[in-house]
């Protein structure tokens, strides 16, 4: 994907770096049988991950185990060191539904290892990204049902109610370690039900008044 999109415009803007929360919902933190944590949990995915809608995403040879997360993706609009509370939404400039997508093997074992995630998370096609619908048009993003079906089958589906740090705490937090710039993208952490991605299974993923994203599960030639 080299420039992002936006429903219902031609407008275009090239993508930044991609800060992703992690255990940001906390049934999905226990499910992984991982703390609650006290304050956002955050890691980075180079732009060259992002995934046009319909794309396929690859599983490395090095990997047995894709799993799906879907999200809802900030758009960040303006740049910003320090962001207060009282201010942050006026950075969001979009919202789209994406999936961080994971290979969980090498994820735990980095984590067995005290490694870096950057592998598991930020491998070519693990960024799908649906179009942006402008802020404007979503009244309250933090009561958005959001869900993903593999092949049909509904696998995780909650509200971004439900999350356990609000757009203006990530922001704020965010913006406390990295400048934020336009083009930059959040993904605000998954809910509970994640689990395997197989190749050959069709990946749909849906964020209420916001839109919907499919992709398909293949291996790397
Ligand atoms: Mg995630």
């Amino acid at each position: 994907m080299t420039f992002l999109r936006f429903v219902g415009s031609e407008r275009t803007m090239q993508p930044g770096k991609i800060i992703c929360l992690g255990r940001n919902y906390p049934e999905h933190a226990r499910e992984m049988k991982a703390e609650v944590p006290a304050a956002p949990v955050i890691f980075l995915k180079p732009a060259s991950a992002l995934l046009e809608p319909g794309g396929i995403v690859r599983i490395p040879s090095f990997s047995n185990e894709l799993h799906h997360e879907v999200e809802m993706v900030l758009l960040i609009g303006k740049q910003g060191k320090d962001i207060s509370l009282e201010l942050a939404m006026s950075y969001v400039d979009g919202y789209a539904v994406g999936l961080d997508m994971t290979l969980r093997d090498v994820q735990a074992e980095a984590k067995k290892k005290g490694l870096p995630w950057s592998v598991s998370k930020g491998f070519d096609t693990s960024a799908p990204l649906s179009p942006f619908v402008a802020a404007q048009a979503v009244a309250d993003p933090h009561a958005l049902d959001i869900s993903l079906r593999v092949n049909g089958v509904i696998r995780q589906h909650s509200n971004t109610r439900n999350m356990l740090f609000r757009i203006e705490t990530m922001l704020a937090y965010i913006s406390s370690v990295f400048t934020l710039e336009p083009g930059d993208l959040v993904f605000t952490g998954t809910p509970e039900g994640v689990g395997p991605a197989q190749p050959g299974d069709v990946l749909t993923a849906e964020l209420q008044n916001v839109g919907s994203l499919t992709v398909t599960i293949g291996r790397r030639d």
